[in-house]
């Protein structure tokens, strides 16, 4: 089902380096907005350097695409050393397949993360990569997006997977 994940986090740094590993996945989309931070902010969320470092020495391979602009997106990715795609137009597949292709990964071993279900979670399944949901770190204000959260509703988890080793 094209509005199903993969697996569902509370968050980014409640994933483990190893569960990479075991699930064989060895390459990474990252969306930024409520997934790395919140909205438009500037500054990662608590423990999101350290684990991108993590998962960086791990030998895992990171590429953001955002659908924001990239006066938003450029400032972001480049304070966390990743390459970028601006405008990725999430759920179209263009941004992601790009993404996949520049880091030399394959779909198989290959995995996005992303708060939404009808951008990330979509594009993930249109691209035929993996995807891990996770919960957006804070509910946006404006009504476009209320409307959305509502109708994501229905698909949100209802639970999520927990792990010690961080
Ligand atoms: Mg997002």
């Amino acid at each position: 089902m094209l509005f199903l994940y993969d697996y569902a986090f509370e968050k980014v740094t409640d994933i483990p380096v190893v569960f990479f590993k075991s699930e064989q996945i060895k390459a990474l989309v990252l969306d930024i907005d409520n997934t790395l931070t919140t909205h438009d902010n500037p500054q990662p969320a608590d423990g999101v350097l350290q684990w991108l470092e993590d998962v960086r020495n791990a030998g895992i391979k990171m590429l953001v695409v955002s659908n924001n602009k990239p006066h938003r997106v450029k400032p972001f990715a480049d304070m966390l050393k990743l390459e970028f795609v601006a405008n990725g137009a999430k759920p179209l597949t263009k941004g992601i397949n790009y993404a996949v292709k520049k880091m030399g990964a394959e779909k198989k071993y290959t995995a996005a993360i992303g708060d939404q279900i009808f951008t990330d979670v979509l594009g993930a399944n249109f691209s035929g990569i993996r995807m891990i949901y996770v919960k957006p770190i804070e509910h946006e204000k404006t009504m476009f997006f209320k409307v959305k959260r509502f109708l994501e509703k229905p698909f949100l988890p209802k639970s999520f997977i927990k792990s010690d080793k961080h």
